[in-house]
């Protein structure tokens, strides 16, 4: 409810949103994760540390049960976790083998509070999952939501203007990922190409009429440029195919160029970035949108983002291969779920950054990992600032050429104002 009134959105939340919100980012949840979910988890956690250290220091101790290893079975609060391992069990099912009371006396049970919270975690995934329409809508964008990659904007930090999200574009991207209705999406009912509108922006995702999705696009690469001069990889952008020796894959001028090329370690390096929209309206007339849907709605998820890579691949990979150069689709879903290649081919830049003498080598892996962790802030935040962009003035076209006081029939919802600012007053409740 709390979070419902600090979004300010209208109208009721089906129970699949409270069910995302409360999952773990790594599963495309907000990580708003319920403490009645991960308590038994926590309770046999501490036991899992507890028991094997008091039976092996205190066994014997005047205080403690008489009668060998057995009666240590009697320890009160040893005996409370058995309804806790009882009521884990029935969620978790027989394939997770939970520890006897006797395993927690005889050996330490390490990282046991981890591992069943990450089960429990998955149990309400699938239980979410398996509540959402086969091949929906709302399938595809759970599994759109998750990693790689996606939700940077929810972690990051707004520590510089790269960072941050406003007010709208926060809202939206809140929208986005959890299916709900934007209501500026169908201020018209009609798009200025004609085709039809719809409550989550979909259309405007994928319309190709307007410079939205260029502006996008472009500003997206510009943020690899980023992260290249940041691995001191220096990049030149929107190069001719021609000038490279290569020999473009037909007369499209779309084709002619590559938006990035870099060399890496001594090999040429071509990137190209794309960003694929992975569902459509479940009750579209188009018999095509039925099919991304399917794709995009099966486990584990990344089709939309897999194909475009694909596609790419197919296009360019061969001709810049023959040419020596080394070539890498980035692509993302437009949830912020990226393509596994762009995955690997960021790991590798992190590598490149020196090992500062103040970080023991231990700590090196999750030094990487944190460089990955700011580099996926960025492009995340980035994309949810253009994807508001997007439906956002694409909306506004159309309302606009139906006549000028359809375009201010949601002013708030329109309108990105600035920076972020926080609520003058706090909503009730909060
Ligand atoms: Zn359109």
């Amino acid at each position: 409810m709390a979070f419902k009134r600090m979004f300010r959105f209208p109208g009721d939340f089906p129970d699949s949103v409270s069910a995302q919100v409360q999952l773990p980012i790594r599963l495309g949840g907000f990580g708003l994760v319920s403490a009645s979910t991960i308590a038994r988890a926590a309770f046999l956690g501490s036991i899992g540390v507890t028991a094997f250290d008091v039976s092996s220091r205190f066994r014997g101790a005047p205080w403690m049960p008489q009668g060998g290893p057995a009666a240590l079975l009697d320890l009160p609060w040893l005996r409370a976790a058995v309804p806790a391992l009882a009521a884990i069990s029935e969620v978790v099912g027989p394939s997770f083998s939970l520890p006897s009371l006797q395993d927690f006396l005889s050996r330490p049970q390490v990282r046991l509070q981890q591992r069943l919270t990450d089960q429990l975690h998955k149990f309400r995934f699938n239980e979410l999952f398996k509540s959402l329409p086969p091949d929906s809508r709302a399938r595809a964008r759970l599994l759109s939501c998750q990693r790689p990659l996606s939700s940077g904007w929810l972690s990051a930090i707004p520590s510089s203007d790269s960072k941050t999200l406003n007010n709208f574009q926060y809202r939206h991207a809140v929208a986005g990922c959890l299916g709900i209705a934007l209501p500026h999406a169908t201020v018209s009912q009609r798009c200025i190409c004609g085709g039809e509108v719809d409550n989550f922006g979909d259309h405007f995702y994928v319309c190709h009429t307007g410079r939205e999705r260029v502006t996008r696009h472009n500003n997206m690469h510009n943020f690899f440029v980023r992260i290249l001069a940041e691995a001191d990889v220096p990049s030149n952008v929107e190069v001719s195919l021609h000038s490279l020796g290569i020999t473009p894959p037909d007369d499209n001028p779309n084709n002619q160029r590559m938006d990035i090329y870099c060399v890496i370690d001594g090999s040429d390096y071509l990137l190209d970035v794309t960003v694929a929209h992975p569902c459509r309206p479940d009750n579209s007339p188009i018999p095509f949108h039925r099919t991304v849907n399917r794709r995009g709605a099966q486990l584990p998820g990344g089709k939309a983002a897999q194909l475009a890579e694909k596609d790419k691949i197919d296009k360019y990979g061969p001709i810049t291969q023959a040419a020596g150069f080394r070539f890498v689709p980035l692509a993302a879903e437009t949830f912020g779920r990226f393509g596994d290649k762009t995955m690997d081919f960021l790991k590798m830049l992190a590598k490149r950054k020196p090992r500062l003498t103040s970080i023991p080598m231990e700590e090196y892996t999750a030094f990487r990992e944190s460089i990955v962790n700011h580099w996926s802030q960025l492009l995340s935040v980035e994309l949810m600032k253009h994807n508001a962009f997007q439906v956002a003035s694409r909306a506004q076209r159309a309302a606009a050429a139906r006549g000028p006081r359809r375009a201010s029939a949601f002013p708030e919802d329109f309108v990105s104002r600035g920076p972020y600012r926080p609520h003058t007053s706090p909503a009730a409740g909060l």
